[in-house]
């Protein structure tokens, strides 16, 4: 087992024994996958990951010490709105929002004090006391716009008598 992580090592080992279960090296594995990886994960992405490393680790049990890693405080679950769940690193993690592409799903991590306390402000003005929130923004990426556009040239330029009004403009 490596050195690094060694504070969340702790904080999940802590867990563990509070759950009366026992620390295995596969939990302990899938614990330091999940760490090495800044994205927000699937337990279906997190097996495929885990199983480079030890093909011997069920699905089950990835699916599981994911359940074990949020409870613990290491992991929170974040939802896209495609009916997944996502898990991100939650242990030292600032809050933060999410831009969602709805073209190839990648995400974008935003924090805006401004509309945190716009929040609470509007909470407050309801007398609601506000426990948690995910603000979830679904949009295209810059990525996805840009091949968008190239798509769309390479048509027009491909249309025959598109290419004759283009080449009035030259
Ligand atoms: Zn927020
Ligand atoms: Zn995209
Ligand atoms: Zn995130």
């Amino acid at each position: 087992m490596s050195q690094e992580f060694t504070e969340e090592k702790e904080v999940f080992q802590q867990h563990i024994q509070k759950a009366g279960l026992k620390r295995t090296a596969q939990r302990d594995l899938i614990l330091e996958v999940f760490l090495r990886t800044e994205e927000h994960l699937t337990s279906e992405d997190l097996y495929r990951l885990v199983q480079k490393e030890d093909p011997n680790i069920g699905q089950t049990t990835v699916y599981r010490t994911l359940k074990l890693l949020t409870e613990a405080g290491l992991a929170r679950e974040v939802r896209f709105g495609d009916g997944r769940s996502r898990y991100e690193h939650n242990y030292k993690h600032q809050h933060h929002d999410h831009m969602i592409c709805t073209e190839c799903g990648a995400t974008i991590e935003f924090y805006s004090a401004e509309i945190e306390a716009l929040q609470d402000a509007i909470a407050a003005k309801h007398r609601f006391q506000p426990t948690y929130h995910s603000l979830r923004i679904n949009g295209i990426c810059a990525d996805c716009r840009r091949r968008a556009r190239e798509e769309k040239k390479h048509e027009l330029t491909s249309q025959p008598h598109v290419r004759l009004v283009s080449s009035t403009h030259e």
